[in-house]
């Protein structure tokens, strides 16, 4: 599942669309996440128009045109968002197909968990999935007082606390696993617990993740590429996802899975405090 870094890697294989004039729409007519679909008549009223920038809040994609309004993309779990030739043949499962100066920008998702909408610019937060996120994770520092603040409230466990869109914008399961583990702190953590200094170690260590992943082109494991259609090499820089038996790098005991709220969870059971 695309997490911040594979949208962000995303985003800016996107930019040759930027100054690209929509002269056509078509979509499929299929629903998309909670069977929303691609909203076909806001989409084709944007004929015409111009994109002037491409945007990222977490996981969040917005294609900004120099209308009122924008286009926004959620890849979910297999979406990709790509620049094609308009003679390259169409794939299975594309669902949104915007015309663009000769090129089209095609929408495809094979499990469609994604979502396709537009929303007025000043009126994000009446969109369900982008009203909800705090500050993006990679966008500006985590206000580490803020979120010890939060922390204190919420009382759950630390990986879920990390997962939660409304408190950092863009992490997803594997990058959390990852943060814990830089952080040294056991995914099971109750949010309560969370002392200042750990909170410090969680906020430097989400940056990190993040940015060690963006320097990767982001992870692939299964089906994530960029808009040129290249794979994330991230995959192999992994400290804890998807490696349960390997050696912790730090201290060499084996790696542990465990299930968290329904979601695979890696943490190294020696170094990672309870
Ligand atoms: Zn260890």
């Amino acid at each position: 599942m695309p997490e911040l870094p594979e949208v962000e890697t995303v985003r800016r294989t996107l930019a040759p669309a930027v100054g690209g004039r929509i002269s056509s729409v078509w979509t499929s007519g299929l629903g998309l996440h909670m069977a929303r679909k691609p909203p076909r008549a806001r989409l084709r009223r944007l004929v015409g128009a111009r994109i002037t920038a491409v945007r990222r809040h977490g996981k969040y994609l917005l294609l900004d045109t120099d209308r009122t309004e924008s286009i926004v993309v959620h890849l979910g779990m297999t979406g990709r968002l790509r620049i094609h030739r308009k003679a390259d043949p169409r794939a299975p499962h594309t669902h949104v197909v915007l015309g663009l100066d000769g090129r089209e920008l095609r929408f495809v998702d094979a499990r469609r968990f994604g979502q396709f909408d537009v929303v007025v610019r000043g009126q994000e937060r009446v969109h369900p999935g982008l009203g909800l996120l705090g500050p993006d994770a990679l966008d500006q520092a985590i206000d580490v007082a803020a979120m010890l603040a939060t922390a204190k409230d919420k009382r759950t466990t630390l990986k879920a606390f990390v997962l939660d869109q409304s408190v950092i914008a863009g992490v997803g399961n594997i990058y959390a696993s990852e943060a814990l583990w830089r952080a040294r702190l056991r995914p099971t953590l109750r949010t309560h617990r969370l002392t200042a200094p750990a909170a410090r170690r969680l906020a430097a260590a989400i940056r990190e993740v993040i940015e060690r992943a963006l320097d990767h082109g982001g992870t692939t494991l299964s089906d994530f590429v960029d808009a040129d259609g290249t794979a994330g090499e991230n995959a192999d820089y992994l400290w804890v996802y998807d490696r349960a038996g390997q050696p912790c790098e730090r201290c060499r005991t084996a790696i542990k899975r465990s299930v968290l709220q329904g979601r695979a969870t890696y943490y190294c059971p020696t170094c990672q405090t309870p």
